[in-house]
């Protein structure tokens, strides 16, 4: 730390990212990223087909924008991009969020939210997770905050319906509910349509995970006019051009490519059914997923004995110290091959 950093960002708590090895060092099962490629047809034309490098990028995103809001059946005024939804979110807090209105979220959910509260200067109210690690949708009624709810969840995988949302939602009608769609796609249920009849409801999303995009940092939200209008106030105040132009051709080579995501998106949920029966058999315990990850924990292991065992396998997974779950780790779904492999791992570690 240098002498000169601003006395409220002494202490700051960055976020932790996941380890990110060389490639082909280890089997990279730890960040939650898609296993297969984006739909790139011929990508030695990648540049030319952007167009030129050396003028702006398009700072309001209208080709994208327009074939993203089409795909979603709303209007382009609906949505905006970011640069991740990492990105999108810092627009949330700053625009919904202040010293005076606070926000709640589970107290087991994704870190990020937590670095954003001490980037910005917000008081959090953490709610505990049940025993299960489910969501009591109640919890956040009437909160006079702004709620933020990542849906599935990370790291448990666990989904609420749209109805569970709309009632949510239903019970804030003062304060903006912030659902964080980034793992949608491996066979939870949107709540986007609900964007379009209440106008405290933002959804956000990514081109990370299911959209098998992450270095090329595309996030969104969709929400009623105003919202977006605001965001884009901040965005605009920020960063206007903050997403680039390979990455709006990407985002929109890959709408443009829907069965090529469904047929990725649906093979990642067969794989990770086949692992969770697998892993079932070998004595662990796994919560229900809709994401493209899984949580689970062993019967005699805890989570950083399964995280140290399996890297000395070449495995590379994630586990979280805190009390309510050091048992865990977290493992995203690869490759059926990759599945394979750490399943392999498993029974040399557990001896079986
Ligand atoms: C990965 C993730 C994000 C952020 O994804 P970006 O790569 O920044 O688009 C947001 N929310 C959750 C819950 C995530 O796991």
């Amino acid at each position: 730390m240098s002498k000169y950093i601003v006395e409220k960002f002494k202490d700051i708590e960055a976020y932790t990212p996941g380890e990110q090895p060389k490639l082909g060092e280890f089997i990279k099962l730890n960040t939650n990223e898609s296993p297969f490629a984006p739909p790139l047809e011929s990508s030695e034309n990648l540049l030319e087909k952007v167009g030129n490098l050396n003028i702006y990028n398009d700072t309001n995103c209208v080709a994208l924008t327009k074939e993203f809001a089409k795909y979603h059946d709303v209007q382009p005024e609906n949505v905006i991009f970011g640069n991740g939804s990492d990105e999108i979110l810092a627009f949330c807090f700053l625009a919904f969020c202040d010293l005076d209105h606070g926000i709640v979220y589970p107290e087991i959910t994704y870190g990020f939210y937590k670095s954003l509260t001490g980037l910005y200067s917000v008081q959090a109210e953490k709610i505990p997770l049940n025993e299960d690690f489910t969501i009591t949708i109640s919890d956040y009624y009437n909160k006079n905050k702004t709620v933020l709810i990542a849906n599935p969840n990370a790291p448990t995988g666990i989904t609420l319906s749209p109805d569970d949302i709309e009632k949510i939602v239903q019970a804030n009608p003062n304060n903006v509910v912030i659902i964080d769609e980034a793992y949608m796609g491996f066979g939870g249920e949107s709540a986007v349509h609900l964007t379009k009849e209440y106008e405290n409801l933002v959804i956000t999303g990514t081109f990370s995970k299911s959209r098998n995009l992450a270095g090329a940092r595309l996030g969104y939200a969709i929400a009623n006019k105003q919202l977006i209008s605001d965001l884009n106030n901040i965005r605009c105040s920020y960063n206007p051009y903050n997403v680039n132009s390979t990455t709006q051709y990407l985002g929109l080579l890959s709408i443009q490519n829907d069965e090529y995501y469904k047929k990725c998106t649906g093979e990642i949920a067969n794989v990770r059914e086949k692992f969770v029966d697998e892993l079932d058999s070998l004595g662990f315990a796994t919560l229900p997923s809709k994401a493209n990850f899984i949580f689970t924990k062993h019967e005699s292991l805890t989570g950083e004995q399964v995280y140290t065992k399996l890297r000395e396998h070449k495995i590379l997974v994630r586990y979280f110290s805190d009390e309510k779950t050091k048992n865990h780790v977290r493992i995203s779904i690869g490759t059926a091959e990759q599945m394979n492999s750490i399943i392999t791992a498993l029974k040399k570690i557990l001896e079986v």
